[in-house]
């Protein structure tokens, strides 16, 4: 027997809807490129985001067109964000620190039909607009100077869609948003989002034991909203109402922090590099900002170190570890402290923290190796698969690309991982960035986070190194910070005690920076390249 309830579809139009009605008088701020604050409220908002969406109609948008955006995180972003899956549209955004060659292959791929831009980006635009087949081109004049001729001025195009605006009724199996991944292997992968998935996602998001966002709330998310949708934060934070900060195109730590501390923020997140920058900022000029005591900085997309998390309480700063993926839009595991978990030494509490975390409700995981599936230990390593309803069933028009699921339908992550009796997730590697000495394998994310504990360590990346012997053997590339020093020898013994002897990089090799994708984490395939043919003593 079926139950007797409404059927209600989940779509980003009840969201908009809420937010004009119930949150008018919050504040959306944003960083313009000269530096100065755009401030509006969520009801100018409201109405420029039905502006935006009933101009796309009557520039004939049809259901399903994707609408390409090259954009800073601002608020004519979070318009598009909106204003493109209201009218019914696709909103694909496009990162713009990608070679211009997958941004071409990119903006073909998805067919996008308008693109909307941001003017200081044009350039980028230019680099690859004749390789590119797009409809139109609107363009929003964040510094106030005149569009080029042959595109449509932003502000201009809301202008013509004033007035009343009748929603299309859309289903909550209709796409929504498009994503490509950043692709280290292999041409980038494009992830369909549906209102109903994004729906799910930002309720879940908001619980207390996840991101734990709510209308009291300041946001400023540092992670770009051409990565996948920076993190949903922009969705879920007009579900519950918060107050939105964005950061425009200035992402320097001290940038960042004088926001911080003038917006009062009390959630960010970001990318570990953003936050050992910021770290590194709080360090050199102690007491310089009044920071909201308490908040909460959530980072992903590679692990945050037990280093890091302590220093940053000692600033009263609390680090929320996460792990996502593009195909899971993008949560997957949290790392909140059950109840019973806070009364354990200081020492295990950090350990729970330092792990990716329990997978949110509605996602469930499982590790699976050549013995099947691996029981929930702490231990045993295999690979990371999950399943719930954000989470891909497929690429964008890429039926060769389906090994990447199982063949009882969950998602093979990739990730290498174990799962521990509590039920915390440990991400160990990537399947392709693990070191694999002698038939045994050996983390490269755990030594690197062990080395960056080290007080000259800046930054660490170990890598694979082909070795005649063992296969692979375990070589440290190591940034130092400013005016520190350390030898080999001085990083072995730091190391030893807290690693099996065969786990120890054999070199070490000190570089002025570490290569990174366009996503801001380490380049491991460049630094495998480069050493490739390193000589073992
Ligand atoms: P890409 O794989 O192209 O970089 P994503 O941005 O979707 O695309 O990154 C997902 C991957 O990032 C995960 O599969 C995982 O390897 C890594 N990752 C994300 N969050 C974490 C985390 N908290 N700890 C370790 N790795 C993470």
């Amino acid at each position: 027997m079926n139950g007797n309830m409404m059927r209600f579809p989940l779509t980003l139009t009840h969201i908009l809807e809420r937010a004009g009605q119930l949150f008018g008088k919050v504040e959306i701020v944003s960083r313009l490129p000269d530096k100065s604050l755009h401030r509006y409220t969520y009801q100018d908002f409201y109405r420029r985001a039905r502006a935006l969406a009933k101009a796309l109609q009557q520039a004939g948008l049809q259901k399903g067109d994707r609408v390409g955006t090259l954009m800073w995180n601002h608020y004519a972003h979070l318009e598009a964000y909106f204003g493109v899956p209201v009218a019914g549209g696709v909103l694909h955004t496009l990162n713009l620190r990608l070679h211009p060659k997958d941004l071409a292959y990119i903006i073909n791929h998805a067919e996008d039909r308008f693109l909307i831009v941001d003017d200081i980006l044009l350039p980028l635009l230019n680099a690859v607009k004749d390789q590119i087949r797009v409809e139109r081109v609107i363009v929003v004049p964040l510094t106030g100077q005149p569009v080029p001729e042959g595109t449509l001025d932003y502000e201009a195009f809301l202008e013509s869609g004033q007035g009343p605006f009748t929603y299309p009724e859309l289903d909550e199996e209709e796409a929504l948003g498009l994503c490509y991944t950043s692709g280290t292997t292999g041409r980038p992968k494009g992830v369909l989002y549906s209102h109903r998935a994004i729906v799910l996602h930002s309720l879940a998001s908001a619980l207390p034991d996840a991101l734990g966002l709510s209308q009291q709330d300041t946001l400023l998310p540092v992670v770009p909203m051409f990565h996948v949708n920076a993190w949903g934060l922009p969705f879920t934070a007009t579900l519950v109402g918060a107050k939105q900060v964005f950061p425009g195109p200035h992402l320097d730590p001290e940038s960042l922090l004088e926001l911080y501390e003038k917006e009062q923020v009390t959630v960010t997140a970001g990318v570990p590099t953003i936050w050992l920058g910021i770290l590194q900022a709080l360090e050199k000029h102690p007491g310089r900002w009044n920071l909201t005591p308490g908040m909460r900085m959530i980072v992903g997309g590679s692990a945050a170190p037990e280093g890091m998390i302590r220093t940053f309480d000692r600033f009263n700063l609390r680090v929320i570890h996460a792990w996502g993926m593009t195909e899971l839009s993008p949560l997957g595991t949290v790392s909140q402290l059950k109840s019973y978990l806070k009364d354990l030494p200081e020492d295990a509490q950090y350990a729970y923290r330092a792990k990716q975390g329990l997978p949110a409700p509605l996602v469930e995981v499982r590790v699976v190796n050549d013995a099947g599936e691996a029981p929930w230990d702490g231990r045993t390593m295999g690979e990371l698969q999950v399943r719930g309803p954000w989470v891909a069933a497929g690429y964008y028009n890429r039926p060769d690309a389906a090994d990447s699921w199982s063949e009882d339908g969950w998602f093979r992550t990739g990730d290498v991982a174990t799962i521990d009796p509590e039920g915390y997730v440990k991400i160990t590697d990537r399947t392709k960035d693990l070191v694999k000495s002698g038939g045994e394998w050996i983390s490269s994310v755990d030594l690197e986070n062990a080395l960056m504990a080290h007080s000259a360590v800046a930054e660490a990346a170990v890598i694979a190194v082909p070795h005649p012997k063992w296969g692979e053997r375990p070589l440290a590339v190591v940034v130092l910070k400013e005016g520190q020093h350390a030898t080999p020898e001085a990083l072995r013994e730091f190391l030893a005690p807290q690693f099996a002897k065969w786990w120890l990089p054999d070199a070490f090799v000190f570089v002025d920076e570490i290569p990174r994708t366009s996503t801001g984490k380490f380049l491991k395939a460049a630094l495998r390249e480069r050493f490739k043919d390193w000589r073992w003593e």
